[in-house]
Protein backbone atom coordinates (compact mmCIF):
# COMPACT_ATOMS: atom_id res chain seq x y z
CA UNK A 1 0.00 0.00 0.00
CA UNK A 2 1.06 3.75 -0.85
CA UNK A 3 -0.14 7.03 0.19
CA UNK A 4 0.45 10.68 -0.63
CA UNK A 5 -1.05 12.57 2.21
CA UNK A 6 0.40 16.43 1.82
CA UNK A 7 -2.57 18.03 1.19
CA UNK A 8 -4.64 15.87 4.61
CA UNK A 9 -1.34 16.96 6.40
CA UNK A 10 -1.31 20.06 5.39
CA UNK A 11 -5.09 20.58 6.39
CA UNK A 12 -4.06 18.85 9.88
CA UNK A 13 -0.96 20.84 10.95
CA UNK A 14 -2.89 24.18 9.60
CA UNK A 15 -6.20 23.06 11.68
CA UNK A 16 -4.03 22.64 15.07
CA UNK A 17 -1.59 24.79 14.72
CA UNK A 18 1.16 22.29 14.98
CA UNK A 19 5.00 23.15 15.41
CA UNK A 20 7.39 21.27 12.94
CA UNK A 21 8.52 18.55 14.68
CA UNK A 22 4.54 18.02 15.37
CA UNK A 23 3.50 17.84 12.02
CA UNK A 24 5.82 15.60 11.41
CA UNK A 25 4.66 13.12 14.08
CA UNK A 26 1.05 13.90 13.39
CA UNK A 27 1.55 13.65 9.87
CA UNK A 28 3.45 10.32 9.83
CA UNK A 29 0.89 8.62 12.06
CA UNK A 30 -2.21 9.85 9.88
CA UNK A 31 -0.53 8.30 6.70
CA UNK A 32 0.34 5.27 8.98
CA UNK A 33 -3.28 4.92 9.83
CA UNK A 34 -4.74 5.63 6.20
CA UNK A 35 -2.20 2.59 5.29
CA UNK A 36 -3.26 0.04 8.31
CA UNK A 37 -6.70 1.32 6.92
CA UNK A 38 -6.54 0.52 3.37
CA UNK A 39 -7.86 -2.76 3.73
CA UNK A 40 -10.78 -2.25 6.08
CA UNK A 41 -14.78 -2.96 5.07
CA UNK A 42 -16.97 -0.39 4.73
CA UNK A 43 -17.94 0.04 8.27
CA UNK A 44 -14.82 -0.72 9.71
CA UNK A 45 -12.93 1.86 11.81
CA UNK A 46 -9.18 1.98 12.63
CA UNK A 47 -7.80 4.19 15.64
CA UNK A 48 -4.49 4.38 16.72
CA UNK A 49 -3.12 5.53 19.85
CA UNK A 50 -0.05 6.21 20.93
CA UNK A 51 0.31 7.43 24.83
CA UNK A 52 3.86 8.06 26.07
CA UNK A 53 6.16 10.16 28.14
CA UNK A 54 7.65 12.78 25.42
CA UNK A 55 6.69 16.14 25.29
CA UNK A 56 4.18 15.47 22.16
CA UNK A 57 1.71 13.57 25.01
CA UNK A 58 0.15 11.43 23.00
CA UNK A 59 -1.42 10.93 19.60
CA UNK A 60 -4.71 9.65 18.52
CA UNK A 61 -5.60 8.98 14.54
CA UNK A 62 -9.15 7.63 13.42
CA UNK A 63 -9.51 6.46 9.47
CA UNK A 64 -12.18 4.63 7.67
CA UNK A 65 -12.53 2.42 4.45
CA UNK A 66 -13.36 5.56 2.63
CA UNK A 67 -9.86 6.94 3.13
CA UNK A 68 -11.12 9.65 5.63
CA UNK A 69 -8.38 10.14 8.29
CA UNK A 70 -8.56 12.51 11.05
CA UNK A 71 -6.21 13.01 14.16
CA UNK A 72 -4.89 15.21 16.99
CA UNK A 73 -1.49 15.42 19.19
CA UNK A 74 -1.77 16.45 23.09
CA UNK A 75 0.62 19.22 22.80
CA UNK A 76 0.89 21.13 19.61
CA UNK A 77 4.01 22.90 20.48
CA UNK A 78 6.23 20.23 20.95
CA UNK A 79 9.89 21.24 19.80
CA UNK A 80 13.09 19.49 20.04
CA UNK A 81 16.28 20.01 17.89
CA UNK A 82 17.05 18.21 14.97
CA UNK A 83 18.55 14.60 15.15
CA UNK A 84 22.63 13.77 14.06
CA UNK A 85 20.71 13.14 10.65
CA UNK A 86 19.34 16.62 10.38
CA UNK A 87 15.96 15.64 10.36
CA UNK A 88 12.98 16.18 13.02
CA UNK A 89 13.84 14.32 16.16
CA UNK A 90 10.37 13.42 16.18
CA UNK A 91 11.20 10.18 18.69
CA UNK A 92 12.30 12.74 20.64
CA UNK A 93 9.33 14.93 20.93
CA UNK A 94 7.56 11.36 21.20
CA UNK A 95 9.37 9.15 24.01
CA UNK A 96 8.49 6.47 25.61
CA UNK A 97 4.95 4.65 25.33
CA UNK A 98 2.76 2.54 23.93
CA UNK A 99 1.31 2.09 20.95
CA UNK A 100 -2.39 0.98 20.54
CA UNK A 101 -4.74 -0.37 17.30
CA UNK A 102 -8.39 -0.70 18.30
CA UNK A 103 -10.23 -1.66 15.06
CA UNK A 104 -14.39 -1.64 15.79
CA UNK A 105 -17.31 -1.85 13.21
CA UNK A 106 -20.62 -1.04 12.71
CA UNK A 107 -20.66 1.68 14.88
CA UNK A 108 -21.90 4.39 13.45
CA UNK A 109 -24.99 2.59 12.16
CA UNK A 110 -25.86 0.99 15.89
CA UNK A 111 -24.73 -2.48 14.64
CA UNK A 112 -21.55 -2.44 17.54
CA UNK A 113 -19.62 -5.23 17.77
CA UNK A 114 -16.72 -5.69 20.30
CA UNK A 115 -13.70 -3.99 19.40
CA UNK A 116 -10.23 -5.75 18.37
CA UNK A 117 -7.41 -3.81 20.26
CA UNK A 118 -4.05 -4.60 19.73
CA UNK A 119 -1.25 -3.09 21.70
CA UNK A 120 2.95 -3.03 21.82
CA UNK A 121 5.56 -0.96 23.29
CA UNK A 122 7.22 2.14 21.26
CA UNK A 123 10.57 1.14 19.59
CA UNK A 124 11.72 4.60 18.56
CA UNK A 125 8.73 6.90 18.54
CA UNK A 126 9.52 7.63 14.79
CA UNK A 127 6.22 6.03 13.84
CA UNK A 128 7.68 3.97 10.59
CA UNK A 129 9.08 1.71 12.93
CA UNK A 130 6.51 1.73 15.38
CA UNK A 131 3.90 1.09 13.14
CA UNK A 132 6.06 -1.93 11.53
CA UNK A 133 6.77 -3.38 14.76
CA UNK A 134 2.90 -3.57 15.96
CA UNK A 135 2.30 -5.37 12.49
CA UNK A 136 4.89 -7.70 13.18
CA UNK A 137 4.23 -8.59 16.89
CA UNK A 138 0.57 -8.10 17.30
CA UNK A 139 -0.53 -9.17 13.34
CA UNK A 140 2.11 -11.43 13.31
CA UNK A 141 3.26 -9.94 9.80
CA UNK A 142 6.47 -8.98 8.71
CA UNK A 143 6.36 -5.41 7.31
CA UNK A 144 8.82 -2.73 5.96
CA UNK A 145 6.83 0.83 6.66
CA UNK A 146 8.23 4.36 4.95
CA UNK A 147 6.19 7.46 6.59
CA UNK A 148 7.48 10.95 5.89
CA UNK A 149 6.53 14.76 5.85
CA UNK A 150 8.80 17.14 4.59
CA UNK A 151 7.93 20.98 5.76
CA UNK A 152 8.85 24.28 4.26
CA UNK A 153 9.52 27.22 6.64
CA UNK A 154 6.83 29.37 5.18
CA UNK A 155 3.00 28.85 4.72
CA UNK A 156 1.81 26.53 3.72
CA UNK A 157 4.55 24.66 5.13
CA UNK A 158 3.95 20.86 4.77
CA UNK A 159 5.27 20.72 1.09
CA UNK A 160 5.36 16.73 0.88
CA UNK A 161 4.19 13.84 3.05
CA UNK A 162 3.16 10.27 1.91
CA UNK A 163 4.40 6.84 2.68
CA UNK A 164 4.39 2.91 2.16
CA UNK A 165 3.60 -0.31 3.49
CA UNK A 166 5.13 -3.43 2.46
CA UNK A 167 3.27 -6.94 3.68
CA UNK A 168 5.18 -9.94 3.55
CA UNK A 169 2.66 -12.74 2.62
CA UNK A 170 3.22 -16.29 4.46
CA UNK A 171 5.51 -18.46 2.43
CA UNK A 172 7.03 -15.24 0.59
CA UNK A 173 10.21 -16.38 -0.65
CA UNK A 174 13.50 -15.38 1.14
CA UNK A 175 14.65 -13.99 -2.46
CA UNK A 176 11.44 -11.95 -2.55
CA UNK A 177 12.51 -10.55 0.30
CA UNK A 178 16.13 -10.17 -0.42
CA UNK A 179 14.68 -7.93 -3.97
CA UNK A 180 12.77 -5.95 -1.79
CA UNK A 181 15.15 -5.09 0.52
CA UNK A 182 17.48 -4.16 -1.75
CA UNK A 183 14.88 -1.53 -3.72
CA UNK A 184 13.94 -0.12 -0.31
CA UNK A 185 17.59 0.53 0.51
CA UNK A 186 18.19 1.90 -2.83
CA UNK A 187 14.87 4.17 -2.93
CA UNK A 188 14.90 7.40 -3.03
CA UNK A 189 13.36 9.67 0.08
CA UNK A 190 9.59 8.97 -0.81
CA UNK A 191 9.04 12.54 -0.32
CA UNK A 192 11.44 13.86 -2.77
CA UNK A 193 9.93 11.55 -5.05
CA UNK A 194 6.44 13.09 -4.00
CA UNK A 195 8.04 16.94 -4.43
CA UNK A 196 8.43 15.99 -7.81
CA UNK A 197 5.08 14.63 -8.45
CA UNK A 198 5.25 10.99 -7.38
CA UNK A 199 1.52 9.30 -7.36
CA UNK A 200 1.30 6.13 -4.76
CA UNK A 201 1.87 3.78 -7.82
CA UNK A 202 5.30 5.28 -8.66
CA UNK A 203 6.07 5.07 -4.82
CA UNK A 204 5.61 1.80 -5.32
CA UNK A 205 7.42 1.24 -8.45
CA UNK A 206 10.35 2.47 -6.57
CA UNK A 207 10.27 -0.11 -3.72
CA UNK A 208 9.48 -3.22 -5.78
CA UNK A 209 12.71 -2.78 -7.73
CA UNK A 210 11.93 -5.15 -9.97
CA UNK A 211 8.96 -7.19 -8.70
CA UNK A 212 6.12 -6.95 -11.01
CA UNK A 213 2.84 -5.60 -9.38
CA UNK A 214 -0.81 -5.43 -10.10
CA UNK A 215 -2.75 -2.23 -8.74
CA UNK A 216 -5.61 -3.25 -7.07
CA UNK A 217 -7.55 0.01 -6.14
CA UNK A 218 -6.82 3.55 -5.75
CA UNK A 219 -8.72 5.78 -3.62
CA UNK A 220 -9.04 9.64 -2.71
CA UNK A 221 -7.66 10.13 0.66
CA UNK A 222 -8.66 13.30 3.33
CA UNK A 223 -9.22 14.76 6.51
CA UNK A 224 -11.95 14.29 7.61
CA UNK A 225 -13.76 14.84 10.93
CA UNK A 226 -17.75 13.84 10.98
CA UNK A 227 -18.04 16.21 13.80
CA UNK A 228 -21.42 19.01 13.48
CA UNK A 229 -23.28 21.53 15.37
CA UNK A 230 -26.05 19.07 15.65
CA UNK A 231 -23.89 16.57 16.77
CA UNK A 232 -22.89 19.18 19.16
CA UNK A 233 -26.14 20.26 19.98
CA UNK A 234 -27.53 16.77 20.72
CA UNK A 235 -24.25 16.11 23.59
CA UNK A 236 -25.16 19.18 25.15
CA UNK A 237 -28.91 17.44 25.66
CA UNK A 238 -27.74 14.83 27.61
CA UNK A 239 -25.85 17.11 29.84
CA UNK A 240 -27.66 16.83 33.50
CA UNK A 241 -30.14 19.45 33.96
CA UNK A 242 -28.60 21.63 36.61
CA UNK A 243 -25.45 21.89 34.43
CA UNK A 244 -26.93 22.90 31.58
CA UNK A 245 -29.05 25.76 33.94
CA UNK A 246 -25.27 26.67 35.02
CA UNK A 247 -24.32 26.82 31.34
CA UNK A 248 -27.02 29.13 30.79
CA UNK A 249 -27.15 31.67 33.64
CA UNK A 250 -23.61 31.61 34.88
CA UNK A 251 -21.94 31.28 31.01
CA UNK A 252 -24.15 33.08 28.76
CA UNK A 253 -23.83 29.85 26.32
CA UNK A 254 -21.38 26.96 25.45
CA UNK A 255 -18.52 26.27 23.81
CA UNK A 256 -17.26 23.04 22.65
CA UNK A 257 -14.07 21.82 20.62
CA UNK A 258 -14.30 19.09 18.79
CA UNK A 259 -10.57 17.47 19.42
CA UNK A 260 -10.41 15.82 16.23
CA UNK A 261 -10.33 18.33 13.90
CA UNK A 262 -9.81 21.64 16.46
CA UNK A 263 -13.37 23.19 15.82
CA UNK A 264 -14.82 25.08 17.95
CA UNK A 265 -18.73 25.32 18.87
CA UNK A 266 -20.60 27.95 20.32
CA UNK A 267 -24.50 27.76 21.12
CA UNK A 268 -25.74 31.09 22.57
CA UNK A 269 -28.32 31.58 25.10
CA UNK A 270 -31.50 30.96 22.22
CA UNK A 271 -29.86 27.55 21.43
CA UNK A 272 -29.21 26.68 24.79
CA UNK A 273 -33.00 27.70 26.07
CA UNK A 274 -34.15 25.75 22.83
CA UNK A 275 -32.14 22.46 23.85
CA UNK A 276 -34.00 22.61 27.43
CA UNK A 277 -37.37 22.83 26.07
CA UNK A 278 -36.21 19.80 24.42
CA UNK A 279 -37.36 20.86 21.11
CA UNK A 280 -33.88 21.53 19.70
CA UNK A 281 -34.51 19.26 16.79
ZN1 LIG B 1 -14.29 17.48 14.56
Amino acid sequence: MAAVTTNLVAEAARRHDLWPTVAAALGRTLTGTLLLASSLKELDRLTVQIISDGQIGGITTEANAQGQVRGYVRNPEANAPYNEKGKFDVGAVVGKGMFYVTHESGYDVGLYRDPYRGSVPLVSGEIAEDFAFYLLKSEQIPSAVMLGVHLLPDVPYVSASGGLMIQMMPGADERTISTVETSLNRMRQATMMIRDGARPADLLRAALGDLEFEQLDEKPVSFNCPCSYERVCSMISSIDRAELESMLKVDKGAVMTCHFCNETYRLDEAALENIMSGCHK
